[in-house]
This record gives C-alpha cells, sequence and structure tokens, in this order.
C-alpha cells in the first residue's frame, strides 16, 4: 500500500471518528447491535429479507454499507455526489461506495464528502460499457485500472490494494465462472436485479456484498452489505476480502426505480438544456421589464 493511500486512509478515518467517537452516543448506537439481534444478523427496525443467516463476527462494529452507488457523473446518474452521500447519510448508512461508469471517483472529493457528512465515501468506478460489455467494480483505487481483459484489470484493482466486485450477477452480464476470472467478491444482492433469493453459482469461497445500483438518491437505503469492520476504508475492505460481511435489506421497490426514468429526464434531458437557458431568460424578462416599467 502507497504512502499516499495511507494517509489519505488515515483522514477518512479521522473524519469519521470526528462525528462518531463514543460507543454511547444515541447517534451511533444504532450501529451497534445488541447480542441477540446480532446472532439474528437483524439491525433494529430493518424489514427481514432473504439473508438472514447468522453473521460471521469478529469485533465490536457492525457498519452498513453501499457498494454500489451512482451519481450524476454517470451517463445515467441523477443526482451530484454530494446529494447521494448527504441522502446515504440520512438513510443510516455508515459508508457508500460511489462507483460511475467509467469515471473513477476522484480521492480528494471523498476525503472531502467523509469529512463534511460524517460517513466513508469509497472512491470506486463501475468498468464496462453500459450495455454492450459486463460490467466490474473496482473499489478503494487511485488508478484507472482498465485492462484489455478483465483478468488483468482485476489483477490491477489487486494490486493497489483495492477490491474488484462482480456486480448484478443474475442479467446477462454476469460472468460464469468468478473464480476463474479472478473476482474474490460477487454482488449476491443488486437493489434493480430481479432474481436475487437465488445462489449465484460458482462463489465457493468468494465474498458476497450488497449494493443498491442507486441512479437516484430515492432508491439508497433499501438493501446494505453489514460489514464486521471498524471505522475505515480500508478495515470495511480487509473484512470483505475475509468474508467478514453479509448482503442485507430487500431489492428497491418497482416505484422507485421507475422514478429514476422521471427524475432523469426531469434532471437530465430537461433540466440541462433549460438550465443552460436559464440565464439569457432571465435576462430577457428582466429587458422586457425594464422596456415595461
Ligand atoms: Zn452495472
Ligand atoms: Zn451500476
Amino acid at each position: 500500500m502507497s504512502h499516499s493511500f495511507q494517509k489519505a486512509d488515515t483522514l477518512i478515518r479521522r473524519s469519521y471518528q470526528d462525528h462518531c467517537t463514543s460507543r454511547s452516543c444515541p447517534e451511533c448506537t444504532s450501529h451497534h447491535l445488541i447480542p441477540s439481534q446480532r446472532q439474528a444478523g437483524i439491525f433494529p427496525g430493518d424489514q427481514p429479507g432473504s439473508f438472514l443467516a447468522p453473521l460471521p463476527f469478529r469485533g465490536d462494529f457492525l457498519l452498513k454499507v453501499d457498494f454500489h452507488v451512482h451519481t450524476n457523473l454517470s451517463l445515467d446518474g441523477v443526482n451530484r455526489p454530494r446529494e447521494m452521500v448527504k441522502y446515504a447519510k440520512i438513510a443510516g448508512l455508515d459508508a457508500i461506495a460511489i462507483t460511475d461508469h467509467n469515471h473513477l471517483f476522484p480521492w480528494r472529493e471523498a476525503l472531502r464528502l467523509s469529512r463534511e457528512f460524517g460517513i466513508i465515501v469509497i472512491p470506486g468506478i463501475e468498468g464496462g460499457h453500459i450495455a454492450l460489455e459486463k460490467h466490474w467494480i473496482g473499489l478503494g483505487i487511485r488508478n484507472n485500472p482498465v485492462w484489455a481483459t478483465i483478468s488483468e484489470t482485476i489483477r490491477r484493482i489487486q494490486k493497489e490494494s483495492g477490491i474488484a466486485v462482480a456486480p448484478h450477477p443474475y442479467t446477462r452480464l454476469g460472468y460464469e465462472n468468478y473464480e476463474k476470472v479472478g473476482f474474490r467478491v460477487v454482488e449476491s444482492l443488486n437493489g434493480t436485479e430481479p432474481g436475487a433469493s437465488k445462489r449465484v453459482p460458482h462463489i465457493d469461497g468468494i465474498s458476497e456484498v450488497a449494493g443498491s445500483d442507486a441512479h437516484t438518491a430515492r432508491m439508497l437505503g433499501f438493501c446494505w452489505t453489514v460489514v464486521d469492520a471498524c471505522d475505515s476504508m480500508e478495515d470495511i475492505l480487509d473484512a470483505v476480502l475475509k468474508g467478514l460481511c453479509k448482503p442485507m435489506g430487500v431489492r428497491i421497490p418497482v416505484s422507485r426505480c421507475l422514478h429514476h426514468y422521471g427524475a432523469y429526464v426531469t434532471h437530465r434531458v430537461i433540466g440541462g438544456p433549460l438550465c443552460l437557458l436559464k440565464p439569457a431568460l432571465r435576462a430577457r424578462d428582466q429587458a422586457n421589464g425594464d422596456e415595461g416599467g
């Protein structure tokens, strides 16, 4: 691990601790489960999903992490990164990975948002052509790892102490044999994908996580990964590789997924060009007003 990576990671840890220093703090106690809840794998107030087997246990913290979030840096995303992080905090998540299509989220911006909102923002990327290729996710990396083959891309991610996740394995975008390709983590619960109650084939010895694949803020908070980790990105990624994690929650309701299309049209299709026109329209109105006055 590079020195700069360690430095950045320490800053993320510190920024989190600034907001979450005490285990008796009422804002933080919801992160820490009573033993019976731990055994059942249930968070207070959570709806039981299809992933209720006991969690392998190690330490004192269980974090709620969403490993697959899009912002308007994706062609099909709606909300700005700041809005997504803000809403993730409101939704009770402890960490999110920002994984825009073919766009590696800047490390510096992740740090800034971590500090501002007191949740860990993991820089990531979702690679592969949106419609034509199988996708992959790289987390906790500083350089775009794209390479000719998926195995080499994964190797590059791992070389940077990041982790490669195989997203939405149930669609035609899934891989045939995850182990063979080199994945050590598969997203066996994707918030937008049907069929997530079935077991993904060929994932023995591979860690399973959940990611919302949220493209708007309102799609956050329905599913997450419980990770038995402390309070840093490095610890979260390490725990996932050790299998100290479990997908939890449910698929995003269809109405929220459909809302994405409406929001996309409003924000990106209509909102975009009209936003550009607004100053010109204002100037015209002012000119007309001046004439009228
Ligand atoms: Zn995808
Ligand atoms: Zn995605």
